[in-house]
């Protein structure tokens, strides 16, 4: 029998009417003849409200403790959704990370899935069980709780779709993957394909729709994953490998990322030692730094900018504030209030002058851009947040978004 592993997010059980209409579609399914697993999200905000609860009482909240707090919310989900089934007579049993086996290694917050063990799956689906799995978390080879990073629902879900070689179904509050977040964009077209590295580059960019890592695993183990609306009624995108030989738009999409922030370091000797200390200083506090710049040296030292997420500010700049002991010179600056933009194609590999052009567009719109990226797919341009609407429109309306 086909396995099938479908993912509901946050919005799709925020209520009970919402888990009682999702049991119903799941009940469809299962009585049409599939081997089911379902991955939920905590309910509708859960998850903000258990952390904004956690830094209530600290700026610095304990990291493990942050997951076994967080690792609450999708078990009240999936025991929820469990009922549900079970009261249409449709067996049903939920599992948290642990109970399955879903290995993780990594900084706790941040964990990465390394294995998940099957046999319990198996073996429900042998009788006749729907298997329904709590997302975001796992266990580590210490046995502690471990959660995935904020959206890594969407990972635990296409983690067990490479384990069990089943289809992969997202279901969430859009109908599908747009050229830009339609809530920024509305105007945005929806895309029936993009492919891996596409949505790699836009997950990665800021485009909240899927977390990254879940792309990273669908392409390593070819899973196509489809993201539609949680009624299932509409059909929603593919995501999948394309053929990047063929003739592809230079734009196929634009991602909008808020949750940045970027510390500017100052007065540091222009010596690549001192200068990697300071990045693998970060780097050990398993902070993720993306854009980053330095400037021509003069008498001898030099500027580097680089943006972080905003979650990770705190650590990175009680990092930095070890080296102002040790290099007198030394200065930083932190900025919250920035915008990343990111546009990303396959045909930027082929097509030349992308970059320039959008160049021209800011320019002509009066958009100051002060950090620029590249690489093969993708452009990222760091902006003032006020500008954020101006650019998106100007983007949209040149590459026909
Ligand atoms: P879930 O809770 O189901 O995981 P998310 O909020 O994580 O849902 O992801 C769905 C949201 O992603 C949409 O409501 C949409 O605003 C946002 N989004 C961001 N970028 C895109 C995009 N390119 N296409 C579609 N939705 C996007
Ligand atoms: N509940 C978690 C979060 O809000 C995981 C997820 O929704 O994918 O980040
Ligand atoms: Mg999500």
């Amino acid at each position: 029998m086909a396995v099938i592993v479908q993912k509901y997010g946050g919005t799709s059980v925020e209520s009970i009417e919402k888990i009682k209409k999702i049991a119903e579609q799941i009940a469809k399914r299962k009585k049409s003849g599939n081997d089911i697993v379902v991955v939920v999200s905590a309910m509708g905000k859960t998850t903000d409200n258990l952390v904004r609860m956690a830094y209530d009482i600290t700026i610095d909240p304990h990291k493990r403790e942050l997951d076994v707090l967080m690792a609450t919310g999708e078990q009240v989900s999936m025991s929820l959704l469990s009922i549900a089934l079970n009261s249409l007579g449709i067996e049903a049993v939920s599992y948290a990370g642990h109970q399955l086996g879903i290995k993780t290694e990594g900084s706790h917050t941040k964990s990465r899935i390394t294995d998940i063990n099957d046999e319990k799956i198996h073996k429900d689906h042998r009788n006749g069980k729907v298997v329904i799995v709590a997302g975001f978390q796992g266990v580590n080879e210490d046995n502690e709780i471990t959660t995935l990073g904020r959206g890594g629902s969407d990972t635990t879900a296409v983690a067990l779709a490479a384990k069990l070689q089943a289809q992969c179904e997202i279901y969430t509050d859009v109908d599908g993957i747009y050229t830009i977040d339609p809530r920024l964009y509305p105007r945005a077209r929806k895309l029936d394909f993009i492919s891996y590295d596409e949505m790699l580059e836009m997950a990665s960019s800021g485009a909240g729709v899927m977390h990254p890592r879940s792309i990273e695993l669908a392409e390593k183990y070819k899973v196509p994953v489809l993201l539609a609306l949680n009624t299932g009624d509409i059909p929603g995108s593919l995501i999948k490998e394309i053929d990047n030989t063929m003739e592809n738009p230079a734009i196929t999409g634009l991602a909008v990322n808020n949750d940045q922030a970027i510390i500017t370091l100052n007065g540091i000797p222009h010596d690549i030692r001192v200068i990697a200390d300071i990045f693998q200083s970060i780097a050990n506090k398993d902070i993720n730094i993306d854009m980053i710049s330095q400037t021509f040296p003069v008498n001898r030292l030099v500027s580097i900018s680089f943006t972080l997420p905003k979650a990770d500010l705190y650590h990175a700049l009680k990092v930095l504030d070890t080296f102002k002991d040790k290099i007198f010179t030394f200065s930083y600056d932190a900025f919250e209030d920035i915008t990343k933009l990111s546009v990303v194609g396959l045909g930027m590999n082929t097509q030349s002058g992308v970059a320039a052009k959008v160049f021209n567009l800011l320019a002509d719109n009066d958009i100051p851009v002060s950090i620029v990226t590249t690489s093969e797919i993708k452009i990222s341009y760091i902006i003032n947040p006020n500008d954020q609407r101006k650019a998106i429109e100007a983007i949209a309306k040149e590459f026909d978004l």
